[in-house]
C-alpha cells in the first residue's frame, strides 16, 4: 500500500482507496480528465486563498503602520506596541504568502 496525494484536496490517501477519506472525492472512478480538472481547480482555489490572505496581511501592515505614523499614541503606549506588532506580523505574513504563491504556481 502506498500513499498518494488526493487530486481534489491534496491530502495523503491510500492508492487503494476508492474515496478520499478527507473530501470524499471518488478517486477510484475518476477519469484522468476529471482528476486534471479537479487538480487545476484546487490549485486555483489554493492560490486564491493565499491571495486573500496576503490582502489581509497587507491591510494589517498598512493599518498598523498607519496607526504608528499618524496615531497620536506614545511609543510606550500599549496601542503603539500592538500596532507595531500587527504591522510586523502583517509584513512577515505577506512575504510568506507571496512565497507560498510562487510554490503553488510552480507546481502546476
Ligand atoms: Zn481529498
Amino acid at each position: 500500500m502506498a500513499l498518494i496525494d488526493c487530486p481534489a484536496c491534496g491530502k495523503k490517501i491510500s492508492d487503494k482507496a476508492q474515496l478520499c477519506s478527507h473530501c470524499n472525492f471518488a478517486v477510484g472512478s475518476a477519469s484522468s480528465e476529471d482528476i486534471a480538472r479537479k487538480t487545476a481547480l484546487s490549485k486555483y482555489l489554493q492560490a486564491q486563498k493565499i491571495q486573500n490572505q496576503s490582502m489581509v496581511a497587507m491591510l494589517l501592515f498598512v493599518g498598523g503602520f498607519g496607526f504608528m505614523y499618524w496615531g497620536d499614541a506614545d511609543q510606550e503606549d500599549w496601542q503603539f506596541k500592538i500596532a507595531f506588532a500587527l504591522s510586523v506580523l502583517g509584513f512577515v505574513w505577506y512575504i510568506v504568502n507571496r512565497v507560498r504563491l510562487i510554490f503553488v504556481k510552480k507546481s502546476s
